[in-house]
């Protein structure tokens, strides 16, 4: 029996369950097949510290020694064109086939764009890869004129924040009436909304976005908020769809991500699939995270579960975003109808939001609050619940509930 393991992918499921396999000293049996040409590399500072700095370099999450030590066998820039479940095979952009006997999609997500918008542009980009935070880089740091952004989401307004740094105009349009209305609670949109108008980002809320003005190449101007609006440079920061195309053609169930169950097996119990690409089952609904937690953690359990291990994914989800000065990290998620409690800082800046059903602590958002975060996901992860007064009083060490 073949006892192979082919992870498509590449990103920061596939590098954690690379290294989850080669401590349990089965690297050898891992075939890695990546559509980009690099080694897996961190994307969190590719909206942040590496668009400021031409000398800030990819951060990889291992060395191409470290895959040798371990007998890893490495596809580079070689995308996985199809699967065949019956034969157990994958096949390869280059014509290679890869036999397997199990088989994990870590495929992630892709941007997503706007119909009305043609692509490539040469002064529109998104953000997900090294090669568009390269392109992206090189024109920031010229430092001149207007960015736009489209979309008040994370990466959107991670780069506001960072193009603002480098002394850019910058105006961003967000189609909602509040910034990061799907993930985040309004009070911290508020908040949020204040810090960037204080950087000196310009934000229009509300702003449907259409009419795109050509010149060539280039986008020349769109209307947003009903008026039209000259473009220099434009983010698209839209948000991203899960890349789900080889799973659909293979013929698996697939979602809002592939659909995985809480040993990360598919619909197929001979492929798994991690990270942002899949869709589990989360407090009796299913959902689709983006964030290094779900992928680091649900690559764990995918190890566990071809080792044979078992393992279920039951997660206290976790995440961060910096924008210019603020740093953001909250645990568990919001969802609407929750009541929130402020737990003051040590400044204005610094605070947090205990957001609760009942007596029972949902999520905790926190801003310049580092130890705030820290305890509050202990207590989560334990099940524990501050009281809405223990929250609220900046005097009641959470470190001592835990
Ligand atoms: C700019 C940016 C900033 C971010 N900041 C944060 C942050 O601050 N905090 C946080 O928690 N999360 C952040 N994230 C999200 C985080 O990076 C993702 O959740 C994480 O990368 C998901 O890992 P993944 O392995 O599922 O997908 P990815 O890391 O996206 O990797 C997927 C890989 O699969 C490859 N692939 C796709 N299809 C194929 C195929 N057919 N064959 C071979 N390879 C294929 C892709 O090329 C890609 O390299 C950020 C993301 C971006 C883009």
């Amino acid at each position: 029996m073949n006892d192979a393991i082919v992870i498509v992918g590449g990103g920061h499921a596939a590098a954690q369950l690379c290294s989850a396999l080669a401590e349990a000293g089965q690297g050898a049996r891992v075939h890695l097949v990546m559509e980009e040409g690099t080694l897996p590399y961190q994307r969190p500072p590719l909206s942040k510290s590496y668009l400021k700095d031409a000398a800030e370099t990819l951060q990889l999450h291992r060395d191409a020694q470290w895959f040798a030590t371990h007998g890893i066998t490495l596809h580079q820039g070689d995308a996985a064109v199809a699967i065949d479940r019956a034969a157990r095979q994958v096949t390869l952009a280059s014509g290679q086939v890869l036999p397997y006997g199990q088989l994990v999609l870590a495929t992630g997500t892709r941007a997503r764009t706007l119909p009305g918008l043609p692509a490539p542009l040469q002064n529109v980009w998104t953000l997900r890869s090294m090669a568009d935070a390269g392109g992206l880089r090189e024109r920031l740091l010229e430092r001149t004129g207007t960015l736009t952004v489209l979309g008040g989401g994370f990466i959107g307004l991670e780069v506001a924040a960072t193009a603002r740094k480098l002394g850019w105009e910058v105006q961003v349009f967000e189609a909602a009436p509040r910034l990061l209305s799907r993930s985040a609670s309004p009070e911290l949109s508020a908040a949020i909304l204040q810090h960037q108008l204080a950087l000196g980002t310009q934000v229009q809320l509300g702003a449907a976005v259409g009419q795109f003005e050509l010149d060539g190449e280039r986008l020349q101007a769109l209307q947003a908020g009903g008026e039209r609006h000259a473009v220099d440079l434009l983010l698209l920061g839209v948000g991203a769809v899960p890349e789900t195309a080889l799973a659909h053609a293979a013929g698996l169930e697939v979602g809002n991500g592939i659909l995985v169950d809480a040993g990360m097996k598919t619909s197929d119990p001979n492929i798994l699939a991690i990270g942002d690409c899949t869709a589990f089952e989360y407090e009796g609904r299913r959902v689709r995270l983006e964030s290094v937690q779900n992928a680091n953690d649900q690559a764990k359990v995918a190890a566990a579960t071809l080792l044979g291990q078992g393992a279920a994914y039951r997660p206290v989800p976790w995440f961060w975003s910096e924008q210019g000065g603020l740093r953001l990290q909250m645990v568990g998620l919001w969802r609407d109808g929750l009541e929130p409690v402020r737990r003051p800082g040590a400044n204005p800046a610094s605070f947090s939001l205990f957001h609760y059903d009942g007596d029972a602590l949902v999520a905790v958002e926190s801003a310049n609050a580092p130890m705030d975060h820290m305890f509050s996901r202990k207590l989560l992860e334990q099940g524990k619940y501050p009281t809405r007064a223990q929250a609220a009083d900046p005097a009641c060490a959470l470190k001592s509930l835990a």
